[in-house]
C-alpha cells in the first residue's frame, strides 16, 4: 500500500475549513489553495536530495547544502493549476508540466487531452498537483503518462480526497506517496431526484474546485 500522509497542521486545518466555507469567495479561494498547496509541498519534499557545498559568507568559508533533485510540477487542469505558484516560488529551478485530463460524465474515467511531456524524462521527483482525489480515476491516469515517460519518483500532492480515491490510487501505485489534508466522508451517488448534486462529488468537501477557482461556478 502507498504511504498516505495526513497533515495536522493548524494552519493547514483551518485553512481547509475557510476553503470548505461555501460563503468564501473565489479571490480568497485561490488564495487559501495557494497556501495550502505550499504548507502540504513543505511536508512532500522533506525527503529532497541534497548535497554538500562550500559557501562563501561575509565571514568565512563554510559547509552547507543545495539541492540535488530536479523537481517537476505536474498540476492536472484545470483545478490543479492554483496549486502550482506558491510552490514554484518555494522551488524556482522546477519545471511545471501540465497534464489535461477531464472526467467523462457518463463513465467518470478520466480522458486525456493536453499532455506536452517531452520525450525523455527531464526531471527526477515529480509532484502531481490536484486539490481534489475523488474517484482516483485522474490521479491514476496521471501517474501511468509520467511513469511511461520514465519518472521514478513520483509524489501526488492533494487538499482533501475521498476514501475511494486513496483506495484507488494506493492500490494501482503503491509506489506513490499521498499528500493531502483532509480525507473526507464519502462521493455522491448517481443523482436519484432533480437538485440532487452531480455524481462522483467529495462529501463533504468543498464543492468543484476549478469552478470555486476560476469563478466559473
Ligand atoms: N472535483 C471537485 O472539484 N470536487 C469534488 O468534490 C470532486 C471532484
Amino acid at each position: 500500500m502507498a504511504r498516505v500522509f495526513l497533515s495536522k497542521h493548524p494552519l493547514i486545518r483551518h485553512k481547509v475549513t475557510l476553503l470548505r466555507n461555501v460563503e468564501t469567495e473565489p479571490q480568497e479561494f485561490r488564495a487559501l489553495i495557494r497556501e495550502v498547496a505550499i504548507l502540504l509541498a513543505y511536508e512532500a519534499t522533506v525527503d529532497l536530495g541534497v548535497k554538500e557545498v562550500s559557501v562563501q559568507t561575509p565571514l568565512t568559508t563554510t559547509i552547507d547544502h543545495e539541492l540535488t533533485d530536479r523537481i517537476g510540477l505536474v498540476p492536472i487542469l484545470r483545478a490543479g493549476l492554483g496549486m502550482v505558484e506558491g510552490i514554484w516560488e518555494m522551488m524556482p529551478a522546477a519545471e511545471v508540466w501540465h497534464i489535461g485530463l477531464y472526467r467523462d460524465h457518463q463513465t467518470l474515467e478520466p480522458v486525456q487531452y493536453y499532455n506536452k511531456l517531452p520525450i525523455h524524462p527531464t526531471v527526477q521527483v515529480c509532484l502531481i498537483l490536484d486539490p481534489m482525489l475523488a474517484t482516483g480515476g485522474s490521479a491514476v491516469a496521471t501517474v501511468d503518462i509520467l511513469k511511461r515517460w520514465g519518472a521514478k519518483r513520483i509524489k501526488f500532492v492533494g487538499i482533501i480526497a475521498a476514501p475511494e480515491g486513496v483506495e484507488r490510487l494506493s492500490t494501482a501505485h503503491p509506489d506513490v506517496d499521498i499528500h493531502l489534508a483532509a480525507i473526507d466522508d464519502h462521493l455522491t451517488p448517481e443523482p436519484s431526484k432533480p437538485g440532487d448534486p452531480p455524481v462522483g462529488y467529495i462529501v463533504p468537501g468543498l464543492g468543484d474546485a476549478g469552478d470555486r477557482q476560476f469563478g466559473t461556478g
